[in-house]
């Protein structure tokens, strides 16, 4: 059987039955996933101080993939710590459409996110000028761009869809022009693939009307971040989708991969056993898919969107299941090939 070691971020809250969930139907896979875990909650952080994140961060180097769940934030975030010591430059968000989850919009959507992560308006807080002004620095780098560039045509070709990149181009003609520069350029090197570029502002309006026209998207930062919420939105939940942060070394390939499910930690529900853990299975089904186990991945994004589609499923989303038995449903469909 395959074995694969992956690093396990556990954190706050819901941390606990997220991981039940995946360690459930990672039982059932037909490859073995073997977990090292780091305590990264709160209490692990106040205790160690660096030398958690020390730990999370050598691991993290040694076996190249890792899951993590959600982490309280009360001074600095983890996230950004993993983030920065991690050299994270690109994440991906999918949003797809749920088949059962109410949504104010009619469409179905089907959706990659490609952002640079970091840099944008998000690394300056800014300062003031006096009173009443304040300025503050927006950054864009050429090689965050190019690898968010990559990442994306690649996804494409798997995806058997095109490629659009946004930004606002006309007006940031220095800043977002070098991140459709850098996006033309990998463009050259992808020509089988559909690449068009579309200014941010009518590009939101463009998925809302023609939701079909649009399948991997690529951006910097903030854009990323709103267009991420906007589209969850579109899907009725900003809760139920994964994410996941990739560094790249000096030749462009994938050298770490961390995958997480998006929302957060949900303190006034933890421990109960009644947290949907959706978002961490896709977030498994993501990590499957890296490690190049498409079909289980496949076929776990597909038993997690099965069981909900056929009414088993947690509270939150007008079910009555607990986390463990909506895990066993899960598994139970997985195991009958979904
Ligand atoms: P954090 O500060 O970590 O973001 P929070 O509770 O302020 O935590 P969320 O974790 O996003 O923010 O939770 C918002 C609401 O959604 C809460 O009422 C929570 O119980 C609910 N919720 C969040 N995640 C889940 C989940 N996986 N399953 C069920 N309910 C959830």
């Amino acid at each position: 059987m395959r074995t694969y070691r992956v690093v396990e971020l556990h954190g706050d809250g819901i941390s606990a039955e997220l991981s039940r969930s995946v360690h459930r139907l990672a039982q059932a896979l037909p490859c073995r996933l073997e977990f090292e875990a780091v305590d990264l909650s709160l209490e692990s952080r106040e205790r160690r101080g660096d030398g958690v994140f020390d730990e999370a961060e050598a691991l993290v180097r040694r076996h190249r993939v890792a899951i993590k769940y959600p982490t309280a934030t009360v001074d600095t975030s983890p996230n950004k710590i993993l983030r920065e010591r991690c050299r994270f430059a690109v994440i991906h968000r999918p949003v797809a459409t749920i088949p059962g989850i109410e949504s104010n919009f009619k469409r179905t959507i089907d959706i990659d996110i490609v952002r640079i992560a970091t840099g944008g308006t998000y690394e300056d807080a800014g300062r003031r000028i006096g009173l009443d002004t304040a300025v503050s620095l927006r950054v864009i780098e050429r090689g965050p761009a190019r690898h968010a560039a990559r990442f994306a045509f690649q996804l494409a070709i798997q995806r058997q869809g095109g490629v659009v990149s946004t930004s606002k181009y006309t007006i940031q003609r220095l800043t977002d022009g070098l991140f459709e520069e850098a996006c033309g350029n990998v463009a050259r090197d992808f020509r089988g693939v559909p690449y068009r570029r579309e200014l941010f502002d009518s590009l939101l309006a463009g998925i809302i009307m023609h939701p079909e026209r649009y399948r991997v998207i690529v951006c910097p930062n903030e854009y990323g971040d709103f267009l991420s919420d906007t589209a969850c939105g579109l899907i009725g939940s900003v809760g139920l989708g994964d994410s996941s942060s990739y560094a790249f070394d000096d030749a462009g390939q994938i050298e770490l991969a961390m995958f997480d499910p998006a929302g957060g930690t949900a303190p006034d529900i933890a421990g109960r056993d009644v947290a949907n853990p959706t978002a961490a299975l896709f977030a498994l089904s993501s990590l499957l898919r890296h490690l190049g186990e498409v079909d289980s991945s496949r076929a776990l994004r597909g038993a997690v969107l099965g069981a909900i589609a056929a009414g088993e499923r947690t509270a939150d989303i007008g079910g009555s299941l607990s986390t463990s038995a909506f895990s066993e449903a899960v598994a139970a469909r997985f195991g009958a090939g979904a």
